[in-house]
């Protein structure tokens, strides 16, 4: 047909097919896990942006295409000299105007920064409490920093989060500072402890008394403990409730990394104190770095998070069948009204799986 055509229109049309062919082309380019990769290498946010979201999607094709990038990544990434910092605290502690201040300190030294808020999408919180979008208002702004807020729970679909994977993404777009927020309900904050490197714990003043409770548990893993909110009227009694703590700390056994814990006095609405935690990671980093501890740390997250997502992809991939997920439903309802323990029924789910 087409050599019966006028030759102009012949010519525009297969100059139309093969520009055609070549936005095609780019497309899947565009999709595949080396191009993509390398993007994310460049620092391209938007790149990064959407590889995140891989992290927190529990769809079997997004799944796979999260780990040929992870692959990629690592093949062709050089070393990093990161530093993944968890951060934890109750609402309204300050978390939020603390990481904010920290963050345009980090990045005032030439550092780039990537926050990432870990939401514990419990019942609980009911969502995002950390996606609020006003928040860290100019660290968001600055070129050198990326904030990601916390998926709320209907994003992730019963996943967690892959936090260790976003930071990951992070490090290779260049971000050398990793921030790792959650908010202080318990569980999202072992998962938060699991991912980095420091552990820091900010506290308001007062409380000293509850320290017997859920705290002291916390108080464990924290590796740096900031009294926040000490100015003003609330400076007498910050120092009063730093005093307690470290009294407290005294009796908890030694710290892993054989470091006693510090607590430090900070305000972050007036900027003080900020400079010096930044001082005092720092002089530790370089401490774990010399005693071997850092990479033995992030050596046995990595091993620990290994057995995790064996856990969860093999409940995954057995669900995903349809009699796995009926057999899943009847052994949950049974479990629920006590017919059978829970024990009992989680060994009868996984026999049937292997029969
Ligand atoms: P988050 O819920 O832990 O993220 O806490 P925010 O950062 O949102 O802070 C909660 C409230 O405490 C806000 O009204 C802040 O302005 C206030 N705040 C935060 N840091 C300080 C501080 O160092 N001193 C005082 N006085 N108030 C603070």
């Amino acid at each position: 047909m087409a050599d019966q055509l006028p030759p102009s229109h012949s010519s525009k049309s297969a100059a139309r097919e093969a520009a055609k062919e070549r936005i095609s082309e780019a497309r899947k380019r565009a999709k595949a896990p080396d191009y993509w990769a390398k993007d994310i290498l460049q620092g391209n946010r938007n790149a990064l942006s959407q590889a995140i979201t891989l992290t927190e999607s529990a769809k079997p094709a997004d799944q796979l295409l999260l780990d040929l990038l992870l692959q990629s990544i690592q093949s062709k990434k050089g070393k990093t000299t990161s530093i993944r910092v968890g951060i934890t605290g109750v609402p309204g502690v300050g978390k939020s105007t603390f990481i904010e201040q920290y963050g345009l300190l980090l990045t005032s030294q030439g550092h780039r920064v990537a926050v990432l808020a870990v939401d514990p999408s419990s019942g609980i919180s009911k969502g995002s409490i950390l996606g609020d979008k006003t928040r860290m208002e100019l660290l968001a702004k600055h070129k050198n920093a990326f904030i990601r807020p916390s998926p709320t729970a209907e994003a992730l679909g019963g996943v967690t989060r892959g936090t260790h994977e976003a930071t990951l993404l992070c490090e290779a777009a260049g971000f050398d500072r990793i921030l790792i927020e959650t908010v202080g309900v318990g569980q999202s904050e072992i998962a938060v402890r699991q991912c980095s490197d420091a552990f820091v714990l900010l506290m308001l003043p007062g409380g000293g008394d509850e320290l017997q409770g859920i705290k002291r548990g916390i108080m464990e893993m924290a590796d740096v403990l900031l009294i926040n909110k000490a100015d003003g009227n609330g400076l007498p009694l910050a120092r009063e409730t730093a005093a307690q703590y470290l009294q407290a700390l005294h009796l908890l056994p030694p710290n892993a990394a054989g470091h006693s814990v510090d607590v430090q006095l900070i305000s972050a609405l007036e900027k003080e104190g900020i400079h010096e935690f930044e001082e005092h990671l720092k002089r530790l980093v370089v401490s774990w770095k010399a005693n071997g501890s850092f990479h033995r740390r992030r050596g046995e997250q990595a091993a620990e998070l290994f057995a995790q997502h064996v856990q969860q992809l093999s409940i995954q991939s057995r669900l995903r069948d349809a009699d796995g997920q009926r057999v899943w439903n009847e052994t949950l309802t049974a479990v629920r009204v006590g017919q059978i323990n829970p024990y009992t029924a989680a060994r009868h789910w996984m026999e049937l799986g292997t029969s």
